[in-house]
């Protein structure tokens, strides 16, 4: 859905698109990521300086209850922080990764069947997904290694730490 459709959509739940309405949108429209509350105000505020945080928290809440913008947690990697996207992309699944925070977005045609098998196996008829995955990504698995290792190797005695006994005076 372009902006256009949007504005559409909005008009139709009478919601206004109002300048902040519309700055936030284009930023998750443009960005294409996953920002959270703090982000967008920090971006927010370089197109309109006079933007404050309390109007950009309430804006996305907005947002949010008029189906344009979705919510996640992603896995709360970073713990309780939330993080927004349009709803404009094509349903995808998150993997997130759980050291370092990367996202990646899934589309593929597995989605869509398992949608059509859960509808099936329940009787549900679905109107919104979530998909949202943890891991490791190539990078932070090689790290992971590294630091299970250096955690489990016996330490070193104190004295060979510093140079406390070797000094002289
Ligand atoms: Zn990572
Ligand atoms: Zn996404």
């Amino acid at each position: 859905m372009a902006i256009a459709g949007i504005k559409d959509s909005l008009k139709e739940r009478g919601v206004r698109l109002t300048r902040q309405r519309q700055i936030l949108l284009d930023l998750l429209d443009k960005t294409g990521k996953h920002l959270d509350a703090e982000s967008l105000y920090q971006l927010a505020k370089e197109r309109d300086p006079k933007l404050n945080r309390v109007t950009v928290y309430r804006t996305l809440k907005l947002l949010k209850k008029g189906g344009l913008v979705d919510e996640l947690d992603l896995m709360h990697w970073s713990g309780e922080q939330h993080y927004y996207e349009t709803r404009s992309k094509q349903e995808h699944a998150h993997v997130v990764c759980l050291r370092c925070g990367r996202v990646e977005e899934f589309f593929g045609d597995v989605l869509q069947k398992l949608k059509k098998q859960i509808e099936t196996h329940f009787g549900f008829a679905i109107a919104v997904t979530r998909t949202e995955m943890g891991g490791y990504c190539a990078h932070c698995q090689v790290l992971r290694a590294q630091e299970v290792a250096a955690a489990s190797a016996p330490s070193a005695p104190a004295e060979t730490a510093g140079h406390r006994h070797s000094r002289k005076n």
